[in-house]
């Protein structure tokens, strides 16, 4: 470094998948379209690779009026917006703990705040050995760092018991714990936790000794592509009925439940056992914005507003999405139909954007289909396959020319 200062984080050239991505654009430049396959990125594209758009939503910004952009929006976010996405995030259900939202831009300021004003400097936040990387760069960012419990145990179901060990672990260690769990329709795996799951960690925190805190951060950035809107949003009930020792907040995104990516909006919702944590939560979480971003772009959130203040207009938005979702788990299901047939392992995998392989060779075998023309993500232990930027008959072919890889 030159003039950069590190301080305990880690700086590569470049962003990996965005490296990744990059090279598959390359390619397609030099090459031709029909021959790369780009398994990259984390967004929802048609079959010929192009972004795919709600055509509701692009109607409702087309249509908004200059001082809709153009004006700053309260730090917490717009009232109307607040509670919109109070509502987007538990769907039919009405919890009965004390709820706030603050707007954050994306998912990711959600995940930024929780940890700047829920750990001390240093402290460790627990996350699934399969994870989204950014969770580790935005801890390293403010001074912390991650640790990891191990997702699947040899049954293939959720490693309760790995969990439970970290847990107790580092709240011996620490006064309080940050746990993030990215469910459902996990980023990298497509796994979503079983109400069964839920109940096993709601357990283990109610019994650990002397009400020790944990917030547990439910990153529900993919809720709308896992499966049936409701059915996936089942579990959000053990969230209002955990004990009082746990803060439940969820992440929430607009990035890909409304195709708005670019613009940046998300929220923090808590789920606060008292007035007096819910104020404190907002009061945290504003003034860390102020002190990051400041206020979180305007336009969306009179977007959502608009959206949920028009009967019409979300169910036209909700239908949209819905073929968005079927085209997706349509994918999901030819990929694991075509892995099963020729005999590739799969992490367990319910539905979403992403599909991993187990691999303890992963840089090797993706250095050997990138030659072929197949970009794929490399992880600690395995392969990540965005199903959400290929088509379907791709799907179909992928497992089998990512075995021979690995042979
Ligand atoms: N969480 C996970 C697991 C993700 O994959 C993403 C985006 O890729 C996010 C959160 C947040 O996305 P955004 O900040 O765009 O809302």
């Amino acid at each position: 470094m030159i003039f950069v200062e590190e301080n305990g984080r880690t700086i590569p050239k470049e962003d990996k998948i965005f490296g990744i991505n990059n090279r598959a654009k390359a390619m397609i430049k030099e090459k031709g379209k029909d021959k790369v396959v780009n398994g990259t990125i984390g967004a929802l594209l048609d079959d010929d690779g192009e972004l795919m758009i709600l055509s509701s939503v692009s109607e409702v910004f087309k249509n908004l009026e200059p001082k809709d952009f153009a004006e700053y929006a309260p730090i917490s976010g717009t009232l109307e917006f607040r509670k919109a996405i109070i509502k987007d995030a538990f769907g039919k259900y009405e919890p009965k703990s004390f709820v706030e939202a603050v707007a954050t831009p994306g998912g990711t300021g959600a995940i930024r705040n929780t940890i700047s004003n829920f750990t001390k400097l240093a402290d460790k936040i627990l996350v699934a050995d399969w994870h989204w990387a950014p969770y580790k760069t935005i801890a390293n960012e403010l001074g912390r760092d991650i640790e990891t419990f191990r997702l699947f145990n040899e049954a293939r179901k959720f490693d309760l018991a790995s969990f439970e060990f970290k847990v107790r672990e580092l709240v011996n260690k620490q006064d309080k714990l940050v746990i993030i769990l990215n469910t459902p329709a996990h980023n990298p795996t497509g796994y979503a936790l079983t109400l069964e799951d839920w109940a096993g960690v709601k357990e283990i925190f109610k019994s650990l000794e002397g009400g020790k805190h944990v917030v547990l951060l439910a990153d529900v950035a993919y809720i709308d592509f896992a499966g049936d809107e409701e059915e996936s949003r089942e579990f959000l009930k053990v969230l209002d009925e955990m004990s009082k020792n746990v803060l439940p907040v969820i992440a929430h995104s607009l990035s890909k439940a409304y195709t708005l990516y670019g613009l940046r909006c998300g929220a923090m919702i808590c789920l606060a056992k008292s007035a007096a944590v819910a104020e404190e939560f907002k009061n945290a979480c504003e003034y860390s914005s102020r002190g990051s971003w400041s206020n979180s772009p305007r336009a969306p959130q009179v977007m959502l507003s608009k959206i949920y203040g028009d009967d019409v207009l979300l169910g036209k938005v909700d239908e949209e999405r819905k073929a968005l979702r079927d085209m997706l788990l349509k994918r999901g299901k030819a990929f694991e139909e075509a892995a099963l047939k020729c005999g590739l392992e799969m992490v367990p995998f319910n539905g979403g954007f992403f599909a991993s392989i187990p691999c303890e060779r992963a840089e090797a075998v993706c250095s050997k289909l990138e030659a072929e023309g197949i970009f794929l993500v490399p992880l600690a232990k395995g392969i990540r396959v965005s199903i959400a930027s290929v088509s379907e008959d791709l799907c179909k072919i992928l497992p089998e020319r990512i075995l021979a890889a690995m042979k």
